[in-house]
């Protein structure tokens, strides 16, 4: 038996709802501000446990804030599905990142369970408790407990006031050395399936609701130090200079020209300070950072290689010094093909042709692919694209359609297993 159909556009209001209703707990005046284990954190993980347990799941808070709710299977011994994304969110950050994707998979187990209707298997939505890496420099700490991946060094990690994780924990009773028993066994999983804002202009711009994503880019961050010589402004003629600061800048034009006009290839300069600078003094050293990302490890570590030489030539032709230290190294996700096919003909048969596109973004899934086949949907952001912010905004239209992509995905799925 195959779940009934809902009836016309009922997900999308309750999404939005859900969504506004959410956002109302906050550790910032005037704006959504939800990090990990704030009260603010605490007070929207006992609504999404209240919400869990009133679409018809059991419900349950594991010791790093994860709130698991479990909508059973009609067989037992059945395998799990498992779905979701994360609830905190970024400074001043928007209501839809990250919550989305447990929103939307909760209407639908909300729809199977008023119309009395279980699946031949079970599916869990995880509402992981950090992801955004916001207090502590980590991220991805809930989804990366559950792929058996978590880093005990992470314990020791303090937060801008100096509060290590561990304190934080260990005064919400957690016993620290036993997270490792939050890892699932891959055995009884068929895989997760994460719905996110897009965080990006591309399916605005294509005029398509939804995409399915091909593949999570690694990003490549170094640290650049560039030193020339100070001098004052006034006295030192432009032939006789070693400006660390125009050095940087040559550099700067040089990474971005080079991750110009390939496909997935971004590469960012976020961080730029001229250390002790005065207006009337040439600087003698210029900090930058850079960020590199691509779908594929050879694509950005062709580039990042290609930014470093062009870097050392900079310096060379300037008479400064250059040194780059790599800080974070992390690997592209391809993401399950299986899963991106049917979620793909779902789309299709609901009369839409998915965009296909990587995620510049890290996200859950990328943890969660380490464990099981992972696949994940973008949902079109408005407001030319922006996220992390308060001006993030999808439709409720578009909402409604991504839920129906979902539910028509569970049902090939139900298909497959009753067959
Ligand atoms: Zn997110």
């Amino acid at each position: 038996m195959l779940p009934n159909q809902p009836g016309a556009n009922n997900f999308g209001p309750r999404i939005m709802q859900l969504a506004d209703h959410l956002a109302q707990w906050s550790e910032q005046e005037g704006a959504l501000t939800v990090t990990y284990f704030s009260q603010a954190h605490k007070k929207v993980a006992a609504e999404l446990d209240l919400l869990l347990r009133a679409a018809g799941m059991e419900a349950r808070t594991d010791p790093l804030g994860n709130v698991i709710g479990r909508y059973a299977a009609r067989v037992p011994n059945a395998k799990t599905l498992l779905l979701g994304s994360h609830y905190d969110t970024v400074r001043d950050g928007g209501k839809y990142d990250g919550r989305l994707g447990i929103l939307v998979p909760l209407v639908l187990i909300e729809h199977l369970h008023r119309s009395g209707q279980q699946l031949p298997f079970n599916i869990e939505l995880l509402c992981f408790s950090e992801e955004e890496g916001v207090r502590f420099p980590i991220g991805y700490l809930g989804s990366q407990a559950i792929a058996g991946k978590f880093d005990p060094q992470n314990l020791d990690k303090t937060d801008d006031n100096g509060i290590p994780l561990r304190k934080v924990l260990e005064e919400a009773a957690v016993d620290v050395n036993s997270l490792g028993i939050l890892a699932r066994d891959a055995a009884d999983l068929i895989g997760y399936v994460e719905i996110h804002i897009e965080q990006g202009p591309s399916l605005l711009a294509a005029n398509v609701p939804l995409a399915v994503v091909t593949g999570i880019a690694g990003d490549v961050r170094h640290r650049i130090a560039v030193t020339g010589e100070a001098g004052h402004a006034g006295t030192v003629a432009m032939q006789f200079r070693h400006d660390a600061a125009a050095a940087a800048a040559e550099m700067i034009l040089a990474l971005e020209k080079r991750c110009s006009g390939q496909d997935s290839l971004v590469g960012t300069v976020g961080q730029l300070v001229v250390p002790n600078g005065a207006m009337n003094v040439i600087p003698g050293r210029c900090e930058f950072s850079t960020d590199i990302r691509a779908a594929t490890n050879e694509m950005r570590d062709a580039a990042v290689m290609d930014v470093l030489v062009a870097c050392n030539e900079i310096s060379r032709t300037r008479g400064v010094k250059v040194e780059a230290t790599e800080v974070l190294r992390m690997p592209a996700v391809p993401l399950s093909p299986f899963l991106q096919e049917r979620l793909a003909a779902s789309a299709k048969r609901l009369g839409v042709e998915p965009l296909l596109l990587p995620s510049g973004a890290g996200h859950d899934a990328a943890m969660m692919a380490s464990l099981c086949e992972s696949a994940m949907m973008f949902v079109r952001c408005g407001n030319g694209g922006v996220s992390h912010s308060p001006r993030e905004i999808i439709t409720e239209d578009d909402a409604d359609f991504a839920a129906r992509v979902l539910f028509d995905f569970l049902v090939s799925m139900a298909d497959e297993y009753d067959a």
